[in-house]
Parts: structure tokens; sequence; C-alpha cells
């Protein structure tokens, strides 16, 4: 297979904190709760981030550490988790750690054993800011998950949909697979803590997400079982792919070529919009590599396609697909700025920290971060997933009063006198 050269810069990349995705976790796991041991910053980060009003009553919570508690190298959690118990009554409880606590040392592994019940297990998950990237923690969280996955004989060969999806997408993909005469043992992770998945060596791991590599490499080592190697189930491009070589891990040949012509031609108008657009990836979800390759084969041009991290192995037929594009791991935001102006993308894919600022200079840039909570997967997401491109551009084009000329450029010249962001720095 092609290697697609890739550059990694000095890592001055701006990412978002890895306790985000405990938004899309919890309300996938229902009887879960997650508690951060954290400062106020983690909790002000969940609030506003995830839009949370106390009175939701969530199932995550922070639990805030105070001076005295980092003495310790085991702050007492246990009257906050018979607190949880009491009020939530969990089936499982996912202790996080974050930055404060990880600097001064905090042993999560036996702060988690200490509180620990065979009823009530809580779960160790290493998410803080300092090491992890936005959607990575959901590769902790999964791989906490594995010990309690039941195992399965070697004879049972059945696929297991790895990464969390919503409960809408989660039947697609198992109507698919019964439709393609595919055997499904589930999905991890499941609705709930109590249904998780067998796995055993003649299971086929299919990964639905692109940033949980660390999951599949210690499923693959500990229970021996197939990874699918192949392109993620975005677009009509990545979601044909996807089934052919998973229907050939069970001995099947299928040609889904009409299916993906009938969804191209669903979403025409919106492929005749992307055609020849300039695209920039300079978000922090680890789910720039496919995306960047839908839009690729929507006929865009993606100038640059930054992400945090590229596991040459759990990402290679996005590579391969992704031949030609230019690809930067761990970019530096100045030169990013830089290649900006010069190339200037009629759409930039950025962070939570950058779209503003960018779009405080006339840019039109979108959050990267929607893509961890939109419905984007399989032959049921293709609409969600355009659309969440060409609604960008649409609504720029309506409240551009210059047209095609953008803006923004002037904005985002070294000698503009009152720009958000320098680009001399
Ligand atoms: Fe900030 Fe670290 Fe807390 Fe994340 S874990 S909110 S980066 S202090």
């Amino acid at each position: 297979m092609h290697k697609a050269s890739t550059i990694r810069e000095d890592g001055l990349y701006h990412s978002f904190c890895g306790l985000v995705s405990v938004g899309w976790l919890y309300q996938k796991i229902k009887d879960s709760f997650f508690l951060i041991l954290g400062t106020h910053t983690c909790a002000h980060l969940l609030q506003n981030t995830l839009g949370v009003m106390i009175f939701a009553r969530p199932r995550f919570a922070v639990s805030l550490l105070e001076e005295a508690d980092l003495s310790s190298s085991q702050p007492d959690i246990s009257a906050q988790i018979e607190e949880i118990k009491r009020e939530h009554h969990p089936s499982v409880i996912f202790l996080l750690s974050s930055c404060t606590p990880e600097v001064m040392k905090v042993e999560f592994e036996g702060l988690a054993a200490s509180v620990s019940t065979p009823e009530v297990p809580v779960l160790f998950v290493p998410a803080s800011g300092l090491d992890y990237t936005f959607s990575q923690s959901e590769d902790s969280v999964l791989q906490a998950l594995i010990p309690f996955c039941p195992p399965a004989p070697p004879e049972d060969k059945r696929v297991v949909f790895l990464g969390s999806v919503n409960d809408a997408i989660a039947d697609d993909f198992s109507l698919e697979a019964a439709r393609l005469g595919i055997p499904v043992a589930g999905f991890l992770p499941a609705s709930h803590f109590t249904e998780l998945p067998p796995i055993g060596p003649g299971t086929i791991i299919a990964p639905l997400q692109p940033y949980l590599h660390k999951t599949a490499t210690q499923l693959r080592n500990e229970r021996g079982c197939t990874v699918l190697s192949s392109l993620f189930p975005f677009g009509p491009d990545g979601t044909r792919r996807f089934w052919e070589d998973l229907a050939a891990q069970f001995g099947m040949k299928v040609d889904l070529s009409d299916r993906e012509a009938a969804a191209w031609e669903r979403i025409k108008r919106h492929t005749d919009l992307l055609r020849g657009k300039k695209i920039f990836f300079a978000s922090d979800t680890l789910m720039e590599l496919p995306l960047a390759r839908f839009l690729k084969a929507c006929g865009a041009e993606v100038v640059e396609c930054s992400t945090p991290y590229i596991n040459r192995r759990f990402h290679a037929a996005e590579l391969a697909a992704l031949e030609g594009v230019r690809l930067v791991e761990q970019a530096n935001f100045h030169r990013q700025l830089r290649t900006i102006a010069e190339t200037k993308p009629d759409l930039i894919i950025s962070n939570i920290i950058t779209t503003n600022p960018l779009v405080g200079q006339g840019v039109v840039a979108k959050w990267g971060t929607e893509y961890c909570f939109l419905p984007i997967h399989g032959w049921a997401g293709v609409n969600a997933l355009v659309t969440s491109f060409t609604r960008a551009l649409e609504r720029h084009a309506k409240l551009d009063p210059l047209g095609s000329d953008p803006i923004w450029l002037t904005g985002m010249m070294p000698s503009s006198p009152g720009g958000v962001i320098s680009l001399q720095s």
C-alpha cells in the first residue's frame, strides 16, 4: 500500500482538552457515571462546553480538589462515590484524571481500586488535557472496558463495531450488516455496561471512529482478534469500502458500486458546491483524515490537512486515499496562519479555540468539534456529513456583502493594525 508522506511540526498546536468525550460517552453508556478529579477549570470547561444546566442532573461531575487534597497521593473520594451510587445507581463509574492531580502525582490506579466493588466497578481513565487531545479520552474509556467484555471462543466469528455512535446510527449499522449477511456480536461501547460484546480470536473489530487505535491494538494483542483495515465509514466512498472490506473478512464478495453511485447522486447539489473549493483542516478531533478524504472525493481541493496524531497502521487506508494532500501532524498554528493567508482557503475546519478569532477576521471557519457529535456515519449519515460543510459556505455567501471577494484577506495580512491574530509573532 502507498505510504502518504506527512510532515511533523513542532507540536505547538492548539489542542482542546481530552475530558470533552464525557459529553457524548455519558449519553451513550446509559448506566454509567463519569467522575472527574479536577479543579474549577475542569468544571468550567464541562459546564460551558457541554452547556450543562445544574438542574439537568447529568451523569457526570467534577470532584473539586482543594489544596489540602493534593498533599496526599490518594485523596478521599469515598463520600462522593457513595453519593453517586445513591443518587444515580450506575453499573460502572469512570474516574477521570485531569492536569493538576496528574502533576501532583495522584496515584489514580490505586485510588480507583480503593473505591471499586464487584457490584459497581470504578475504572481509572487517563484523560487529562496534558496528554490527551479532545477525542482521545474515548480511547482510554474503551480500554478500561476491555476486561469486562466476555471472552468468545475461536469459532465465534462475528463483528464488533468499535466506537461510540448514537443509537440511530448503531441501528443503521446493525440493519446494514443483517442485509449483507454479516453476523454482529455488538458494539464497543454498548448502550449499557451490562451488554458489552463477547470478544475472542474469531472477532472482527470494525472501527467506526478514527481515534481508537489504542483500544484496537490492545484487543488485537490481548484477545487475538482481527482489526479491519479499511476506510472509516464516512461518506459514500468510505462507507462502500468499509462494508465491502468487512464482508470480505467473512468470505463474501459484495459490490456496492450502485449503492455508492446512488448516494453521490442524492447529494449532487452539495458536491457541485464543494467541487474546486479550497478546504483547510486545522482542527484537533483526530477525525481530520477521513473528513479530508471525503472532501477530496467530493472534488474539493484539500489545501492542508493537519491533525494532532497519525497512526500509520490504523490510518493506512485513509493515508493511501489522501495521496497528494499535504498532511501535517501537530501543526504549528503560526505557520498555519501564514499558509492560510497565502492559499486563501474557502473554508477552514478549525478547533474550538481558534475558530472564533478566524471568523473575526472574516474567514469562513467552522468548529471541527461538531463532527464528534454529528450523526455522520454510514449510508444514513451521508446527508448530515455533506451539509455540515455546505451550510457553512452557503451561510457565509448570504452574509458576505462583498460576494466572492473575501473580506478576510486584508484582516489576515501581517500589516493589519487591528488584527486579532498576529502573523508576526
Ligand atoms: Fe484544563 Fe487540564 Fe482540566 Fe482539561 S484537564 S479542563 S486541560 S485543567
